[in-house]
């Protein structure tokens, strides 16, 4: 499974940044599903409880094929949480600030702030995760051959070995050398150590990632035509997505350097447009973000900043009552994680929205609001520097 720790975020998003639904939090980290994830599960479930074990052992009660389906599917995606979890907390370690991990259609994501600060670090977090797997999947070999040796029922004894042969299978496709895969993580380490140059790195081992996705296309296409139609979809797919990461890890890079220098106070909105805290939700869509097409204020009281209003937070109320409520019921009350300083960094301040998942921030200086940054804006900015960059060196 890929997982693209930190490279696939978005670098605009008009849903607030927040990727998944939150499941639970485990050693300060906030695991979270994204759709997609679910429809996954269920195709897997499927795939067990219907395909993989009525074909192994056929002529069982359909109650034990769903049985041992779904406990195979749990305990493959809990082999994949640990997967992430393990990048997490030896990310975390090591000084990284990783406060997400969510769990999506080809995998899990453990979302680092930013870029690892060393080559070593980078090495030890990508390392760890197929190292978890294969540690896992030898853990469920061994239990197959304890189960057998026991005599625990064929069909469980079934289900231990698959889950330790797809863990190492996991490690394995894990440890393919294309960014930003774990592989193609240790491949940029390794250019990284040797020039010191994180970007050429990032691009050298993205180009790897494209290879190796063009390479699992083809092995795709002609699994379908040697009549694997489902298996070569799910091969495309996935180096489709690959693709598309290689893509995005690279342009985060890039983003991070074309910030270098740049401070909030040169990216922020000045004297943003703000909304009351006591107006009705109803008057502010009307007022205020139909009027002016943003889809995220600044709250001011009086001249003091008291929170931020985004449109997924006037989405929360009912439309029928959208008339009586007020803003102040459902905007995010002011708290440090929406606070940054206009002399900040701007990598500070991209490095605070990735932890806090949160697309947007207010420039406060000494208790008043002096202008509000986005993630788009951020955006717009980078982009502007790239292309201004590619045209000096086109002259
Ligand atoms: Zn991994």
């Amino acid at each position: 499974m890929s997982d693209a720790a930190g490279a696939a975020r978005p670098a605009e998003t008009d849903r607030d940044g927040k990727m998944g639904v939150d499941l639970f939090r485990i050693g300060g980290i906030q695991v979270a599903v994204d759709a997609s994830w679910l429809v996954v599960f269920a195709l897997v479930l499927w795939s067990l409880a219907a395909g993989y074990f009525p074909s192994q052992f056929p002529g069982r009660g359909w109650g034990d094929y769903i049985a041992v389906g779904l406990a195979s599917t749990v305990l493959f995606f809990s082999s994949v949480l640990l997967h992430e979890l393990s990048h997490a907390f030896v990310g975390n370690s090591l000084g990284e600030e990783v406060k997400r991990i969510t769990l999506f259609i080809f995998g899990g994501m453990a979302h680092l702030s930013g870029e690892p600060r060393s080559a070593g670090a980078e090495f030890k977090i990508a390392a760890v995760g197929p190292a978890t797997s294969i540690a896992l999947g030898g853990l469920f070999l061994a239990l197959e051959q304890l189960g057998g040796a026991i005599g625990v029922g064929d069909l469980w004894v079934a289900m231990l070995g698959y889950l330790g042969r797809i863990n190492i299978a996991l490690a394995v496709f894990n440890l393919l050398p294309g960014y930003p895969l774990d592989g193609g993580r240790l491949l940029r380490a390794y250019f990284w150590s040797r020039s010191g140059d994180l970007r050429e790195a990032t691009a050298r081992a993205a180009d790897w990632g494209a290879g190796i996705a063009t390479g699992l296309m083809i092995l795709g296409a002609l699994q379908i035509f040697a009549g694997g139609l489902i298996g070569g979809l799910w091969l495309i797919f996935i180096a489709m997505f690959l693709r598309g990461a290689a893509r995005a890890g690279h342009l985060s890079v890039v983003t991070e350097r074309s910030l270098a220098g740049a401070r909030v106070r040169d990216l922020m909105v000045e004297n943003p447009i703000t909304i009351a805290p006591g107006v009705a939700l109803a008057d502010a869509i009307q007022d205020t973000f139909l009027r002016h097409g943003f889809t995220g204020y600044p709250v001011v009281d009086d001249g003091k900043p008291v929170g931020v209003l985004s449109l997924s937070d006037v989405q929360r109320c009912p439309a029928e009552e959208r008339g009586d409520k007020r803003v102040a019921d459902f905007m995010r009350p002011l708290n440090d994680a929406l606070v940054i300083g206009p002399n900040a960094s701007a990598i500070d301040a991209l490095h605070k929205m990735n932890e806090n998942d949160n697309g947007r921030l207010l420039a406060i200086e000494s208790g008043r609001l002096v202008g509000f940054l986005t993630r788009s804006g951020i955006a717009r900015f980078t982009k502007l520097r790239v292309a201004l960059e590619d045209a000096k060196a086109a002259r």
